[in-house]
């Protein structure tokens, strides 16, 4: 089974080459179709699967027909929010959506807290497709008022067993009223106990559920 058999965008797919991925890995064989399908996800898988690209290829795919990088009366449109816990992690998805979208016309923005709000906001100004963001930092973000949600299609939850840990429920609870109800939700999550999965009853729709 190779990455050409996705039917993916060729300026993803020719990212994938340069990334030199011969073979998608097993949460990638069904993450991939389920997104493709416009399924929402509901996936147990730790760092090191490559669950990034499992949400980011078929995001990227998606995204590759509307018009990119909107902005509505000083408001920048936001296609993709991505929640992860950590600014490491956020670094990380941003850096991995940026690489697999270098050859794509959208634009990532990575914002998350513990340094200058400012160059973040300067950055959202220019137009943003693609959002990684930490919850507390996006809370500050919604707050001034520059994010236009309203045509958010995708909704990933990147590490939801540390999300809570960390005692994110209501940034995210608070984030949610923000996002459209029609979106597709992905939930990530490397261990399931009662409230991940109480969280995914709230978010997720007849989600396809991908353990690997
Ligand atoms: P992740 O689980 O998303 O943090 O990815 C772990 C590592 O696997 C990253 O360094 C990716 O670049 C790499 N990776 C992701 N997908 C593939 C693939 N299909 N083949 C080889 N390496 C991959």
């Amino acid at each position: 089974m190779s990455f050409a058999s996705f039917d993916l965008h060729p300026s993803v797919l020719q990212a994938v080459e340069e990334k030199g991925y011969h073979q998608p890995t097993p949460i990638q064989l069904e993450a991939i179709p389920a997104i493709l399908a416009r399924r929402d996800v509901m996936a147990g898988a730790q760092t090191g699967t490559g669950k990034t690209a499992a949400f980011a290829l078929p995001i990227l795919h998606l995204l590759t027909n509307p018009a990119p990088s909107a902005t509505a009366i000083n408001k920048a449109v936001v296609r993709a929010l991505v929640l992860t816990p950590t600014r490491e992690l956020a670094q990380q998805v941003g850096h991995s959506f940026k690489e697999y979208g270098s050859h794509s016309v959208h634009r990532t923005v990575v914002a998350y807290g513990g340094v200058s709000i400012n160059n973040q906001l300067a950055e959202i100004a220019q137009g943003v497709d693609i959002l990684v963001a930490t919850p507390g930092r996006l809370i500050d973000i919604l707050s001034r008022g520059v994010l236009d949600l309203s045509q958010l299609a995708f909704f990933v939850l990147d590490e939801a067993d540390r999300m809570l840990d960390m005692g994110f429920i209501d940034d995210i609870r608070r984030i949610l009223r923000t996002v459209p109800e029609t979106r597709q939700t992905l939930l990530f999550s490397a261990t399931f106990d009662d409230a991940v999965f109480k969280l995914s009853q709230k978010l997720l729709t007849d989600p396809a559920r991908i353990q690997v």
